[in-house]
């Protein structure tokens, strides 16, 4: 059979899977335990000798169905899904590293992220920051005890985008995990499986999931990496499919001991979102560019940064890389006007941390999301006092702009 159409498969792949009464989502199933007639088959399924579920905090089938969604999202072949982003990358992490080894992380990085691979460090795993818009930064920093590179697609708040295809065509060289978090983009907008990615690492709450009412994050593994080469396989991980070695790893070491583990009740309210993910992105893609060319031209705005504009550094890859530039959009105020007031004069702009909703959220970074950061690592990140990050929604794109016009006189 042809592959199907992005949209197609995502839309119909609950009710192909015989679910009971010919429902149309998969149910949401809140047991968290599983009864078998013969005890036999659930020794065979703590043996992984057998497919089925075990407890809630390894496995749940509503849970197993948006993976599934996932995995087809980003042409990979497995999904491990847990409660946020943030677990998924910490889970990850933790489950593939030991102490003494090195990763290579773009210094472009979600808060958060950046606050995790402190934490590493303080752990022995060692972590070398870089400017990943230039491969020969990460190329650099690889040493012996280096495992994985970390990057992201577009950076936030001030949207740099990493040199995806040559850090992918160097990881291969130098047989290194090549992680990059899809958040920004989506798989609606890229496939990290097309640069050589090894795991596509996707926070739902943000565009998948796309209204801000539920908390979920992925890694899925795009099937390019060789683990029969990788050190840190556990024996026991060790199956038939060498493919799947690092997953698994993932599932049992990070899902299972840590237990950041995502809700039924999250994986429905997710998967329903994710089913209008490409029209969400086109519309928030198409009013951020309209907004990104209008403070582009206004003088109270000392510098706009947005990948669609001709003058971004890395216009001409994301071109290239991406079917669309994003909804985030970061402004500059020039002096003397105050950031906090210009939030205030919004109306239909709410002042807000999220991203990917579909309504327009704005925040001023410096302090909020990156004041923790301090001083000196914000500016290493081009991150001034007034910065303004929006994450373009869906609303109609005049009434955005009748937001700006208002608060920018
Ligand atoms: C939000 C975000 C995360 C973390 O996701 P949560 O679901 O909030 O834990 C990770 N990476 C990026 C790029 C994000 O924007």
């Amino acid at each position: 059979m042809p592959k199907k159409g992005f949209n197609t498969t995502n839309l119909h792949s609950d009710r192909r899977d015989n679910p009971e009464h010919g429902v149309l989502h998969k149910a949401i199933h809140p047991s968290v335990a599983y009864g078998y007639e013969d005890a036999r088959e659930l020794a065979e399924v703590f043996q992984g000798k057998r497919a089925g579920y075990n407890y809630g905090r390894q496995l749940n089938p509503t849970v197993t169905a948006l993976q599934n969604k996932i995995t087809a999202m980003e042409d990979g072949i497995a999904t491990a899904a847990f409660a946020t982003g943030m677990a998924a990358i910490a889970s990850t992490m933790l489950s593939l590293l030991r102490q003494g080894d090195h990763i290579v992380s773009s210094a472009y990085l979600f808060g958060n992220t950046n606050s995790l691979f402190g934490t590493f460090q303080n752990l022995g795993i060692e972590v070398t920051f870089v400017d990943a818009t230039d491969v020969n930064k990460v190329q650099a920093a690889i040493r012996g005890n280096t495992r994985l590179v970390f990057v992201e697609t577009i950076a936030n708040p001030v949207t740099q985008i990493a040199d995806l295809t040559a850090i992918g065509a160097l990881c291969k060289s130098e047989n290194l995990i090549f992680c990059v978090d899809n958040t920004m983009t989506s798989p609606h907008l890229f496939r990290p499986k097309s640069v050589g990615a090894s795991f596509s690492v996707n926070s739902l709450t943000k565009y998948i999931g796309g209204h801000g009412n539920a908390l979920g994050g992925t890694i899925t593994d795009t099937g390019l990496y060789d683990w029969t080469g990788f050190a840190n396989i556990y024996d026991n991980y060790k199956s038939q499919d060498t493919a799947l070695w690092g997953i698994t790893q993932v599932k049992k070491k990070g899902l299972r001991d840590i237990g950041a583990s995502l809700g039924p009740e999250a994986a429905h309210h997710l998967a329903v979102g994710s089913e209008t993910l490409s029209l969400r992105m086109d519309k928030a893609c198409n009013n951020a560019q309209k907004i990104a060319e209008f403070c582009e031209q206004h003088p109270k705005v000392k510098q706009v940064y947005y990948p669609g504009l001709p003058a971004h550094p890395q216009h001409e890859r994301a071109k290239k890389l991406f079917k669309g530039f994003g909804s985030i959009m970061s402004i500059d105020l020039v002096a003397g006007v105050d950031c906090f007031d210009v939030l205030n004069a919004m109306e239909n702009i709410v002042s807000s941390s999220n991203l990917g909703d579909t309504r327009t959220l704005a925040i001023p970074v410096a302090h909020t999301i990156y004041y923790e950061m301090g001083a000196e690592r914000r500016a290493s990140m081009g991150i001034a006092d007034s910065m303004l990050r929006f994450s373009i929604g869906i609303e109609e794109a005049e009434d955005l702009l009748a937001d700006f016009e208002k608060a920018l006189t």
